[in-house]
């Protein structure tokens, strides 16, 4: 496989894949402008080596061309975060773009606009008819097909090489992600520095396992963490199920929950997890005690209660002292540790304690040389709140793709180049 840092970029035209989707307020100012940042490793690297840059991102969820969710509006910061003025282009195909993309020269940049302007970047069509049948929709998803695929070439043939640094996008086959590669050869496709530290960082909770190995899964659902339990607990030595999920299973075990909340449809799964983690030899740990509210607020009375014995009209909202001391001793005797989903509703500060526990037994293990990756969707925040990113092994950028990795899924920006 082709390595960026080995890649001599002199006199090439590289199209860069990056993940500018970032949050913009209703004047389109940036308010976080962490994905931008976390590209520019690659793209420097480029430009100072002597090659030129197409970039490529989306931003939203367009239906089409919508102003609002046009890429223009981070050129200033784009061109002023890479020290260069970054060109732009008004379509991401058409004859407009050729022509600039053929006028590039060594060292500059040309930002493409929004590449889910277009519905063959997606492969999913839009606009069909309320009413249409399914062989109509069937027809209109093969038409499109083809059509993604000359699109995905069109943004194949502005470049000698193709470079994929959005991790956040690598669990979606669409055009720009994983179909563009098709038409490099393994030496003219590679992963961004980014993308790199992601699979790295994945390799080493997947396979390159040092034991023991602590997987700690919190959030609010069990139904949409199911997978990545099922594949965890093939690997892990212990589990830690946190957060609103764990109602579930004190009430499966037939455990008193108050009004916590609660999947009744998945007691019998619940029981399934802890069958199963029994027969692999996996440690499964749960609360023991809660720190339970009469109301969702953060000005809620609250008291701490044993875990299954949660008053009629109260609510789990957080991990208890005894809990907190129960898993930091977990996290900190092991040597791999991955964490997804807080142990309460830490966005309110009377219900953060546990998360913050947490976060700090993973700070403490990992100087301790234990090496422990933090991702997907709440558990960033969580991690960011506290102030302790730059303290755990690797934060993850990609929320949905990091979940897919852990369920153990091949992400198809990854196989794209890998093949
Ligand atoms: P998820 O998106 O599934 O990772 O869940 C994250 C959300 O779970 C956060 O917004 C937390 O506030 C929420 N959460 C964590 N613990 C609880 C709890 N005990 N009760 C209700 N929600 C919770």
């Amino acid at each position: 496989m082709q390595s960026i840092d080995k890649f001599n970029f002199a006199g090439k035209k590289a199209f860069v894949r990056v993940d500018f989707n970032v949050p913009l307020d209703d004047k389109f100012n940036i308010t976080d402008d962490t994905r931008i940042r976390a590209a520019l490793p690659t793209l420097k690297k480029i430009l100072s080596d002597g090659g030129s840059v197409i970039i490529g991102s989306h931003l939203g969820r367009p239906k089409g061309v919508e102003e609002k969710y046009s890429l223009k509006h981070i050129l200033a910061h784009v061109s002023e975060l890479l020290g260069t003025d970054v060109q732009f282009a008004n379509d991401c195909v058409g004859e407009g773009v050729a022509v600039k993309v053929s006028a590039l020269q060594p060292g500059e940049a040309l930002l493409l606009e929004n590449l889910r302007f277009h519905e063959e970047e997606e492969g999913k069509p839009r606009g069909l008819a309320e009413d249409a049948t399914d062989e109509e929709k069937k027809a209109a998803k093969a038409a499109l097909k083809v059509r993604q695929k000359e699109f995905a070439k069109t943004l194949a043939s502005y470049a000698d090489c193709y470079v994929n640094d959005a991790f956040g996008t690598a669990h979606r086959a669409h055009a720009s992600t994983a179909i563009i590669a098709e038409f490099f050869d393994t030496d003219h496709k590679m992963f961004g520095y980014l993308m790199e530290k992601e699979v790295k960082a994945v390799d080493k909770v997947m396979s390159d396992i040092v034991r023991p190995f602590t997987a700690i899964m919190g959030g609010s659902k069990v139904s949409t963490k199911i997978d990545i339990i099922e594949n965890l607990l093939t690997k892990v030595d212990n589990l830690i199920i946190t957060g609103g999920m764990t109602y579930t299973f004190t009430k499966a075990r037939g455990g008193k929950i108050g009004k916590s909340i609660c999947e009744d449809d998945k007691l019998d799964l619940a029981l399934d997890i802890v069958k199963k983690a029994e027969e692999r030899n996996v440690k499964l740990y749960l609360a023991i005690d809660d720190k339970v509210a009469d109301a969702f607020s953060n000005d809620a009375n609250t008291k701490f209660v044993k875990a299954d014995e949660i008053p009629d009209e109260w609510m789990g909202m957080d991990i208890g002292p005894e809990t907190e001391k129960l898993f930091a001793g977990v996290i900190k005797s092991s040597k791999t540790i991955l964490w997804n989903g807080p142990a309460g509703v830490f966005e309110m500060d009377n219900f953060s304690h546990g998360s913050r526990a947490i976060a700090e037994a993973i700070a403490e293990a990992t100087k301790d040389g234990a090496f422990s990756l933090v991702g997907g969707g709440d558990s960033v925040a969580c991690i960011n709140k506290f102030g302790l990113a730059d303290k755990v092994s690797y934060v993850s950028t990609g929320g949905g793709a990091l979940l897919e990795a852990i369920e153990g899924k091949k992400l198809p920006g990854i196989a794209a180049i890998e093949k």
